[in-house]
């Protein structure tokens, strides 16, 4: 621990050092032979090809040490190669890589599965499932949640992200690039709106309730509330950019669905294991989820999701009607056990909020700055500004793109996000040091002062 509570270095010097432009000579050699070998319909947000990752800290082909504000898309909140996780990982490796958990189980599986239903809201008993990605998750939620109602409708919000399977498309709201060119789409999914409160039309201070009511009106209108297996919601949304639901939209959405016989789906895939400051970030209104997803943060970059939910809903599921060739699989449990008891131990949800306590008042003082900033938003270490022309609300993904391209020039990895794609999202690993942190901020400072 250093003296600031941020842990100490580990194996990476944790500090920016730019070496060559960027991307530099090697992983521009790289993205030549990528291009011939790689389908195009895979991007990368910054072209630098990694040879190692530590804490807060990127490193690419031709030496150049990153700060790292993505942390794989909030994956890896623990740090990069995390010991503990680096550990368990190889220690499982030179035992067994795989059985197939549906042909002979094994421990770790049911010890992950004893720990979400332990952390996710709510006391009461609960079931998992364990599967590969987020979108498997989202989609066997939505499998479970049809099957535990006999009703067929999905109902999700504007700006929603949950995937890009089939289904998982068609349940994201953003035709550009998830939809485009990809239907027909899956049936019996319908779109609400959502208290957006920057974007609200009647401004930010009716919007959760007003947004609500438009929500229980159109399903009671339009589609009838008993033929509704879930409502699913992010409870922050993510790809759709960062995106808090005004105050008391989402309780008062699960109140209607309680009192209809709807489940409420928490897809916590990208808001989930500390992400926020809270565990969960549906704690944060005392939002108690019939099912939850999960996947990103769980298991520190190994493929693993999971759903986990009331175990009367659970257990109504068929033998057989779950599962998957590789679904926790037996190296990416040892790595969720290793996070949980990273995030236990070191009481990441506070350090994740530290970071928010930190970066908040500066991004703030950045909009006061530049009126194009016309919006901060986001909990603990899951922070963005949407960017607008000034004087308007008017996005501006231009400006967004050019923005972020100044900050990667200069060794600070950030993403954009939003259904304009006129955010610029911040997800630091919850173990960045704390100078390292406020030096990306003085970079995207200097940015914007381009
Ligand atoms: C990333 C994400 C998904 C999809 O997860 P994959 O592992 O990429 O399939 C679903 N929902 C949310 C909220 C996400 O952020």
């Amino acid at each position: 621990m250093t003296s600031n509570g941020f842990p100490a270095p580990g194996r990476l010097p944790q500090e920016r050092r730019i070496v060559t432009e960027i991307p530099g000579p090697r992983s521009r050699e790289l993205q030549e032979r990528r291009l011939t070998a790689v389908a195009p319909g895979v991007g990368s947000v910054l072209p630098v090809y990694v040879t190692d990752a530590d804490g807060g800290v990127v490193v690419d082909a031709d030496g150049n040490s990153l700060i790292d504000f993505g942390s794989g898309i909030a994956v890896t909140g623990v740090g990069n190669a995390n010991p503990r996780v680096a550990a368990r990982v190889a220690e499982q490796a030179g035992r067994f890589t795989h059985t197939c958990f549906m042909v002979a189980p094994y421990e770790s599986y049911v010890a992950v599965c004893e720990n979400l239903n332990r952390i996710t809201p709510g006391d009461h008993e609960k079931r998992s499932i364990l599967v590969n990605s987020g979108a498997e998750a989202v989609e066997n939620a939505v499998k479970i949640a049809r099957y535990a109602t006999g009703r067929p409708a999905v109902v999700v919000f504007d700006h929603g992200y949950h995937g890009r399977t089939l289904l998982t498309m068609t349940l994201t709201a953003k035709n550009m690039p998830y939809k485009h060119g990809f239907g027909p789409y899956a049936p019996e999914v319908y779109r609400a709106p959502l208290a957006y409160p920057y974007r609200w039309p009647t401004g930010p201070d009716g919007c959760g309730p007003e947004a609500a009511a438009q929500v229980v009106d159109q399903i009671t209108k339009q589609i009838g509330p008993s033929n509704v297996a879930a409502v699913l919601i992010e409870p922050i949304l993510g790809e759709g950019g960062f995106i808090e639901p005004a105050p008391g939209f989402l309780p008062a959405i699960a109140e209607f669905c309680r009192s209809n016989g709807i489940l409420f789906i928490a897809d916590e895939v990208q808001t989930g294991f500390a992400r926020t400051g809270d565990m969960f970030a549906c704690e944060h209104e005392g939002i108690v989820p019939d099912l939850v997803a999960t996947a990103k943060g769980i298991a520190g970059g190994l493929p693993l999701a999971a759903v986990t939910g009331r175990a009367d809903i659970m257990d109504k599921v068929h033998g057989g009607g779950l599962g998957g060739t590789y679904g926790g699989n037996p190296l990416a449990c040892e790595a969720a056990l290793a996070v949980l008891e990273e995030i236990e131990e070191g009481k990441l949800t506070r350090r994740a909020a530290r970071i928010g306590e930190i970066m908040l008042p500066r991004l703030r003082a950045l909009a006061e700055r530049y009126p194009a900033v016309g919006d901060v938003r986001g909990r603990g270490a899951m922070l963005a500004i949407e960017l607008v022309r000034p004087g308007t609300k008017d996005p501006d993904p231009e400006l967004t793109a050019r923005v972020a391209r100044r900050c990667h020039e200069r060794g600070l990895l950030v993403l954009t996000a939003g259904t304009y794609g006129n955010v610029l999202r911040f997800l630091p690993p919850f173990v960045i040091p704390e100078d390292l942190l406020n030096e990306g901020l003085d970079i995207l400072e200097e940015s914007f002062a381009d």
